[in-house]
C-alpha cells in the first residue's frame, strides 16, 4: 500500500495548545469546558442528536491478537461465535420492528470469512431492510479483505459500495502515533495506512466517523498528535461526520490484567478531551459524540455540558464494549436519550447517519 498523500506534518504551537487544554484540571477545566459550550451555542445551537440504530457483529473469530481487544476468540473458544443466516436475518428484522435508520456492523478478522462474505451481509440487509443506512466495517476489515483477494483497496470498497455500503467506521485508529500502535495491536495498521484507507473511503464518497481510543499507555502528546491528524485529514476531505473519543474498557483485556495500560481513563480526562474536540475540531467536525457504553448514561450527559452536541445511538445489541467488560448496557432505548438530553437543558432530536433531523423532541 502507498503511503498517504496527506502531509500530516504537525504544527508545534498548535501541539503545544493542544497539550495544555488536554491537561486542563480544577478551575482552568471548568473555565475551558465553559469555552467549549459556548462555541457549541455558536456552532450547532442547542440541539442534542441521536441515531436509532442497532449493531451487528457476525463474528469475533479472529487472531490477530490486539492487546486492548476482549471481544476476539479463536476458534472454539467458549465465547467465540459466528452468526448464521438465520441469526442475521433475526437481528435485521429485531432492528426493523424498532424502526432503526442505522445498521452499524464490524467484525473480527475471521479466516473463514471473504469478500463474499461481506458481500452476502450487505445484500442480507439491503433485501430485508432496504431503506436502512448501511454503516460498517472497519479500516482494517477493508485492508484485510484487499490483501486477502489480492486486489485493492478502491476496488473493495468499489465491491462494497455496489452491494449497498453507505459508510465506513472510522474505528481501528486507536491512537495514531506507531510506537503507541506497536504495542498495543503490531499486527493491525500502520498509522499511515489507516490515514490512506480513509481518505481513499473519503474521496470516493464514503463518508467515516472519526475516533480515538485513548486511557491506556497513550501519553497527552500522542492524544495531540492524533487530534491534529485527524484534523489534516478533515480539511482536507470533510469525509468525517463526527469525532468520537472512545475511553479504553480495560476490565477484561490483556493489556490491562498483564499490567501495560492505566485502569482506562478518568472523568477530568474525558471531560478535557471532549472540551479540547469542541475548541480544536468545532469549525471543521461540528458534531462531537459522547459514548454512553463507554462511559455509563450519566457520564455521557455530563459530556453535553463539555462541548458534546451529539449523543450516539440506541445500539440495540452492543457486544464489542461488553465483552471488554464494560458495566454500562448494550441497549439504550430512545425514550431515555430523550429524557437524558433534556434533563440537560438541550433540545433532543432524532437524527440519520449523515446528521440531517428526522424528529426534535421539543
Ligand atoms: S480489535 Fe479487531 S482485529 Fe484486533 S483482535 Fe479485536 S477483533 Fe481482532
Amino acid at each position: 500500500m502507498e503511503t498517504s498523500t496527506i502531509d500530516y506534518k504537525l504544527r508545534q504551537d498548535e501541539h503545544e495548545n493542544l497539550v495544555k487544554m488536554l491537561k486542563s484540571r480544577g478551575r482552568s477545566l471548568l473555565r475551558l469546558m465553559i469555552k467549549a459550550d459556548e462555541m457549541r451555542e455558536q456552532q450547532v445551537g442547542d440541539i442534542v442528536t441521536f441515531v436509532r440504530n442497532q449493531n451487528i457483529n457476525f463474528s469475533n473469530i479472529c487472531y490477530i491478537g490486539c492487546k486492548f481487544c476482549a471481544f476476539a476468540a479463536h476458534e472454539g473458544d467458549s465465547k467465540a461465535y459466528r452468526l448464521t443466516k438465520i441469526e442475521i436475518l433475526d437481528n435485521i428484522q429485531t432492528g426493523k420492528a424498532y424502526g432503526v435508520s442505522e445498521i452499524c456492523a464490524t467484525s473480527g478478522i475471521d479466516p473463514k470469512a471473504n469478500l463474499e462474505t461481506y458481500r452476502r451481509f450487505l445484500r442480507l440487509v439491503r433485501e430485508h431492510n432496504p431503506d436502512v443506512h448501511i454503516h460498517a466495517f472497519s479500516p482494517f476489515e477493508i485492508k484485510w479483505l484487499a490483501r486477502r483477494e489480492g486486489i485493492s483497496v478502491e476496488e473493495v470498497f468499489a465491491e462494497l459500495k455496489k452491494e449497498g455500503l453507505d459508510s465506513l467506521c472510522g474505528t481501528a485508529a486507536e491512537i495514531l502515533v506507531d510506537n503507541v500502535r506497536e504495542k498495543l495491536c503490531p499486527n493491525k495498521l500502520s498509522t499511515a495506512e489507516w490515514v490512506e484507507i480513509i481518505t481513499i473511503a473519503h474521496e470516493m464518497g464514503i463518508r467515516t466517523t472519526s475516533t480515538i481510543m485513548y486511557g491506556h499507555i497513550e501519553t497527552v502528546d500522542d492524544v495531540a498528535e492524533h487530534l491534529q491528524i485527524l484534523r489534516k485529514i478533515q480539511e482536507e476531505t470533510k469525509g468525517f461526520t463526527e469525532f468520537i473519543p472512545l475511553p479504553f474498557i480495560h476490565y477484561n483485556t490483556k493489556l490491562y490484567n498483564e499490567g501495560l495500560a492505566r485502569a482506562s481513563s478518568t472523568g477530568m480526562e474525558d471531560l478535557a478531551l471532549l472540551a479540547t474536540s469542541r475548541i480544536y475540531f468545532g469549525d471543521v467536525i461540528p458534531n462531537i459524540q459522547v459514548s454512553w457504553v463507554k462511559t455509563g448514561v450519566k457520564f455521557a450527559q455530563t459530556g453535553l455540558a463539555a462541548g458534546a452536541n451529539d449523543f450516539g445511538g440506541t445500539l440495540l445489541e452492543e457486544r464489542i464494549s461488553n465483552y471488554a467488560g464494560s458495566p454500562h448496557g448494550t441497549f439504550l432505548d430512545e425514550s431515555e436519550i430523550i429524557r437524558l438530553i433534556k434533563e440537560a437543558g438541550r433540545v433532543p432530536a432524532r437524527r440519520t447517519t449523515s446528521y440531517k433531523i428526522i424528529e426534535i423532541f421539543d
